[in-house]
């Protein structure tokens, strides 16, 4: 068995605001101590818009929750004239753990390309948080037989001149982008599939010790009906949940099951 600890990450995109985000977070502590859930088991982190980031340090900080969160996006600076822009130590002073970064939707609709991403990853490194590095093919690669290519092609051109105690506190999350929303999800066996080459990337590029500490996430259309299938593959560590990350109970239901 692997020493990762496993890993529920809920984001929750351009959905609620502080007051909401608030009582979800209530609602959500709530459910996991009545289900006895046992955080030394499985890491559970949401993703809130950055407008409710401090109010749910508050809360976390006041009931000394083990719930942890992070941000969506980071900036690649650190300070300055950057209008609109939230710098990685300004995540790092209100508690933030991780920050996910390349999602496929900031790479659609900004854009945020490698060399960006790259500088996230190094900017969240920096900050002492851990990054998400999001990556995944599209229905055109995977069409095409080349889907691993494509994925392990995107992690190398973003960790490559990471060093191996950088590279060691990444986080991967697969995330096919034709299985992002749509309720179409990866095979168990896929899923498993990519995490298997980030492996042997990672053991390539840096070490078997990064290989084996680094965590993979599945992401895209992960429910409670699909999630023990998924967390059953040895190299799949968890998920990055988007739809069903908005429905507390549903939340709830998948933490009990991974
Ligand atoms: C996501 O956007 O990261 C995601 C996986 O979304 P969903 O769970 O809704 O497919």
């Amino acid at each position: 068995a692997s020493a990762r600890i496993p890993m529920v990450a809920g984001n929750w995109k351009m959905n609620f605001d502080h007051l909401e985000a608030t009582a979800f977070v209530q609602q959500f502590a709530k459910n996991l101590k009545s289900g006895r859930f046992d955080f030394s088991k499985c890491e559970v982190a949401l993703f809130p818009a950055f407008t409710a980031l401090r109010s749910v340090q508050v809360l976390v900080d006041a009931d000394n929750l083990r719930i942890r969160y992070g941000a969506q996006t980071v900036s690649v600076t650190s300070q300055g004239a950057f209008t609109g822009d939230v710098s990685a130590d300004m995540l790092a002073r209100l508690g933030c753990s991780y920050v996910i970064v390349g999602h496929s939707e900031r790479r659609k609709y900004h854009p945020e390309d490698d060399a960006n991403i790259v500088d996230q990853v190094r900017a969240v490194l920096a900050a002492g948080m851990q990054p998400i590095l999001c990556v995944g093919e599209s229905l055109e690669e995977r069409r095409k037989g080349i889907e691993l290519d494509f994925a392990v092609g995107q992690v190398h051109d973003v960790t490559r001149d990471l060093s191996d105690e950088e590279a060691e506190r990444l986080i991967i999350a697969y995330e096919p982008v034709w299985a992002i929303g749509t309720g179409m999800v990866a095979t168990p066996q896929s899923a498993q599939d990519a995490a298997e080459a980030f492996r042997a990337h990672l053991a390539r590029t840096f070490n078997d010790h990064v290989a084996q500490t680094v965590r993979v996430l599945y992401g895209g259309s992960v429910t409670s009906r699909n999630a023990v299938e998924l967390i059953s593959e040895p190299d799949v560590d968890g998920f990055l949940i988007g739809g069903a990350a908005l429905h507390v109970d549903e939340l709830t239901r998948i933490c009990m099951l991974t």
